[in-house]
């Protein structure tokens, strides 16, 4: 099928096949039975080039865009979805930095970021803070040139790997959302330290953290923005960063799609290919045609991102969204299909079906993307006649 991709996406789509295939596609069931971050996969991603691809020319990066990202975070994701969301998280991280940072803090940063030498991070949930993101309690406090952030992150994806940070805080909590505040923070910062490392269903190579903030001085150079801009940064950021999760599902379903039809086509039951059952057939042409449909829906949400859209964070919503609903269905009906093999951790069915499963939570669980989606409708059909 032809995506119009660009000659450029087409070059990052084989390059991104082929290092994961050949890098990642060996080694990824030890690093999930070992919970082991990838280091090696993500050295062969920057060995590559891939870092970057987002990111403007004018901080190392080739001057593309969410489309060229997805592209990417699609084919590492069809070999395995840990090392796709170390790979995008670090997109995540470096969003705040790309949009709402100064000029300074973008040649201070992002070269980094685009090269792979530093690991980035986005840093918003807590212990009380998931769903609403508005009610951040790390806190902020400006002292001199600097601010003292107090308070505690959970799940932050690259947490203890990353060298750069954005954090959220908030400067006042009665102001609620209005109070959140972005912030850069380097690794290494006294009174930033790193909590446990979280053991997890799936996605299980990918480094998912604790982190303290203790007195942590960072320096008012490294705010993003203007004090309570947070929720705003933290907004703008996922609009751009959801069809990468919508990527990501597409990639982890065309992966056990793969898998379920390669086994249908060698295993024998009562004489024949199991193949050649409707059932089963018809289960592989439903799998194929929601693939296609989320593959279309996450390509044409991040073209509107791409071209600043007014309605890119309805459609980033609906495809991170339909993509995840998608990836778990695909992945439940492609461990059928394999049957008890399927089930076995000797197929990589049973992982796929494991990594699609964060997809519906995070970056917005999928009840609040519908909750974005309906907003939207509501107040799009404010003009309608
Ligand atoms: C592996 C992993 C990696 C992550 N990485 C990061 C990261 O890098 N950075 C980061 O900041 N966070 C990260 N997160 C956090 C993630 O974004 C949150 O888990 C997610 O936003 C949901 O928050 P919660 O888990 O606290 O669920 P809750 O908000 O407690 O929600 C519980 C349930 O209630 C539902 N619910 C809540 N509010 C509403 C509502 N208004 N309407 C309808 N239903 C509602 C939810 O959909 C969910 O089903 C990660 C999480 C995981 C598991």
């Amino acid at each position: 099928m032809d995506y119009g991709l660009t000659e450029q996406q087409l070059m990052i789509q084989e390059l991104a096949r082929k290092v994961s295939e050949e890098k990642i596609l060996p080694v990824r069931a030890e690093l999930d039975e070992k919970e082991e971050f990838p280091y090696e996969p993500m050295k062969a991603l920057a060995a590559a080039d891939l870092f970057g691809i987002y990111l403007p020319e004018a901080y190392g990066g080739f001057g593309g865009g969410a489309l060229d990202l997805c592209v990417a975070v699609e084919e590492i994701s069809r070999i395995c979805g840990g090392v796709a969301v170390s790979y995008a998280a670090n997109a995540l991280g470096a969003y705040p930095i790309l949009l709402f940072g100064s000029e300074e803090q973008k040649q201070k940063y992002l070269p980094d970021i685009a090269a792979g030498r530093k690991y980035c991070a986005f840093a918003l949930t807590e212990p009380n803070v998931g769903s609403d993101a508005g009610a951040v309690e790390t806190t902020s406090k400006k002292d001199g040139d600097s601010y003292v952030l107090n308070g505690s992150k959970q799940w932050i994806t690259n947490g203890g790997v990353a060298g750069t940070l954005t954090v959220m805080a908030t400067v006042n909590r009665a102001r609620g959302a209005r109070g959140l505040t972005a912030f850069i923070v380097e690794a290494g910062t006294p009174g930033f330290t790193l909590g446990k490392k979280e053991k997890k269903l799936g996605i299980r190579c990918s480094d998912t953290r604790v982190l303290y903030f203790d007195n942590c001085r960072v320096p008012a150079a490294n705010r993003l923005g203007r004090e309570g801009d947070g929720f705003r940064v933290a907004m703008a950021t996922f609009e751009k960063s959801r069809p990468g999760i919508g990527a990501q599902a597409v990639g982890i379903a065309q992966g056990a799609f793969e898998e379920a039809v390669k086994f249908a086509k060698t295993r024998e039951q009562f004489g024949q290919k199991v193949s050649s059952f409707q059932a089963i057939q018809h289960m592989l042409a439903d799998m194929a045609t929601q693939i296609e449909a989320a593959r279309l829906l996450v390509y044409q949400a991040a073209r509107e991102v791409d071209r600043n859209s007014k309605e890119s964070a309805k459609i980033s919503a609906m495809a991170k969204m339909y993509a995840s609903d998608t990836a778990m269905k695909v992945t439940v009906d492609a461990l059928q299909v394999c049957g008890g093999s399927g089930y076995m951790r000797e197929y990589p069915v049973e992982k796929m079906l494991r990594d699609a499963k964060i997809t519906q939570i995070y970056e917005g669980t999928n009840q609040i993307q519908r909750s974005v989606i309906a907003l939207a409708i509501v107040r799009e059909s404010a003009n309608w006649k």
